[in-house]
């Protein structure tokens, strides 16, 4: 593989990693297409060199960059200064004061990557980075195995790219993610399983076709994109960390690579040192690590999803160890919810905040809410909950638990009756009115 030696040249290039390393034994690789250690089967991670980052980055060196995810390239595991830019990154971080009323936090903020570009969902992070490193690699077909909104991401940044692209998803997903996928054209593989069952057979085929899997063989460079929705939040928040994040797991590796963020820009000298606590939020419906969790465990029993938040519903999460780790090491929780709650979840933020969210965002809402009254997250801590994805993409996940129109005819007369109504009836009971 001549890129991956390219790549280890970094002395002559703009580079910032050096090597993949074992999570688990520490043995070095260079930095090709591969995932798991050849000694232990531990996933490997890439390493970056801190102290030519600390001389390079400054908060101004980074303010002066592009309004996206490559502000932050430095930090990034690619070589090149022309990455794919489709946009991605640098949503809001909105200070939710209604819904921190609602809740009795003193301040919370969203970061709301429903609006992150190009496919609205925080995916669009780790595809950018593991497609730009995809083609510095040499490979011309990507690939992944998604929950669904990887699969918008892999489709829509490859046709910018000019990648060829084929997908695998569970047969069963909600129409606006199927849809989502397909406008972009790719070849869509949709497999009669869940999410472990894709996610194996995908394993299979990267083996036999040499392709590029984003969160297979790729999945090193691919997971570092998440440690932006750290580096984004503590620079939105005038370089600054928070005291305490709540977000969703599905792998786990989001959550890791939070932290991961964090820290090293504490590392590089751009924020002061805090400890700040990782919180975790999962459907009841597939908690494999909100059950290690509470039970206390250090290893993970996978379990068969049941749930409508399908987009993190991955019954053998391939970091849920180390998030378990991070939420221990940080003083933080993982706690999980029933689908009803994740319903009032969504509901809960697009009534006061605006943000319409998918399930995995209700069920990240639900669990703030959870752990606030379960006195686990404090009034006074400064809290970021992290949005994950766009709710138009989940719409039967809410369908029977909204209002609904109040349909009349074009005459000033009908809206005037219809305005009465709607004032001497709660909603509830003007539906009822109309069936
Ligand atoms: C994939 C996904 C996650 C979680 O991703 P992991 O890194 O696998 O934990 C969270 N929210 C949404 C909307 C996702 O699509
Ligand atoms: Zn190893």
């Amino acid at each position: 593989m001549t890129q991956a030696i390219d790549a280890t040249t970094h002395h002559h290039t703009h580079a910032t990693f050096d090597k993949l390393k074992c999570k688990e034994c520490g043995t070095e690789y260079e930095l090709q297409a591969k995932h798991v250690c050849e000694m232990c089967f531990g996933p490997v991670e890439v390493t970056y060199d801190y102290d030519a980052l600390r001389q390079r980055v400054s908060r101004e060196t980074i303010e002066a960059g592009p309004n996206s995810i490559w502000r932050y390239r430095p930090f990034l595991p690619v070589q090149t200064d022309n990455p794919i830019d489709v946009g991605t990154g640098m949503t809001p971080l909105v200070n939710a004061r209604r819904l921190a009323r609602q809740l009795g936090l003193k301040k919370l903020y969203i970061k709301n990557d429903a609006v992150n570009m190009p496919t609205l969902s925080f995916k669009d992070r780790v595809v950018s980075v593991a497609l730009t490193r995809a083609r510095e690699l040499g490979f011309s077909t990507v690939s992944c195995a998604s929950t669904g909104n990887l699969a918008n991401s892999t489709a829509a940044i490859a046709a910018h790219a000019g990648l060829d692209c084929c997908v695998f998803i569970p047969a069963d997903l909600e129409a606006g993610k199927v849809l989502g996928t397909l406008i972009y054209n790719p070849t869509v593989m949709a497999v009669k399983g869940n999410y472990d069952q894709v996610n194996r057979l995908c394993s299979e085929v990267a083996n036999t076709h040499g392709w590029g899997f984003v969160n297979i063989n790729l999945r090193p460079y691919y997971s570092e994109g998440s440690k932006t929705l750290g580096f984004e939040v503590a620079e939105q928040l005038g370089w600054q960390l928070p005291d305490h994040i709540v977000a969703p797991l599905a792998s786990g590796s989001l959550f890791t690579k939070i932290h991961k963020g964090f820290q090293e820009f504490i590392k590089v000298g751009l924020v002061d040192d805090k400890s700040v606590r990782f919180s975790g939020a999962q459907a009841e419906g597939c908690s494999p690590i909100a059950s290690a969790f509470r039970e206390g465990r250090d290893f993970i029993t996978p379990v068969k999803p049941n749930t409508i938040a399908k987009s993190i519903a991955i019954g053998n999460p391939a970091d849920g160890v180390y998030a378990l780790d991070v939420a221990r090491k940080t003083n933080g929780n993982i706690e999980s919810v029933n689908d009803a709650e994740i319903i009032d979840g969504i509901k809960l933020l697009a009534e006061t905040e605006g943000i319409f969210t998918e399930t995995a965002g209700g069920t990240t809402i639900a669990v703030l809410k959870k752990l606030v009254e379960a006195g686990k997250i404090d009034p006074d801590e400064t809290t970021v909950a992290y949005i994950t994805g766009n709710g138009l993409k989940t719409q039967e996940a809410v369908q029977g638990y909204i209002g609904e129109p109040l349909t009349i005819e074009p005459k000033l007369d009908a809206f005037e009756r219809a305005l009465e109504r709607s004032h001497t009836l709660g909603r509830l009971e003007w539906q009822q009115v109309l069936v």
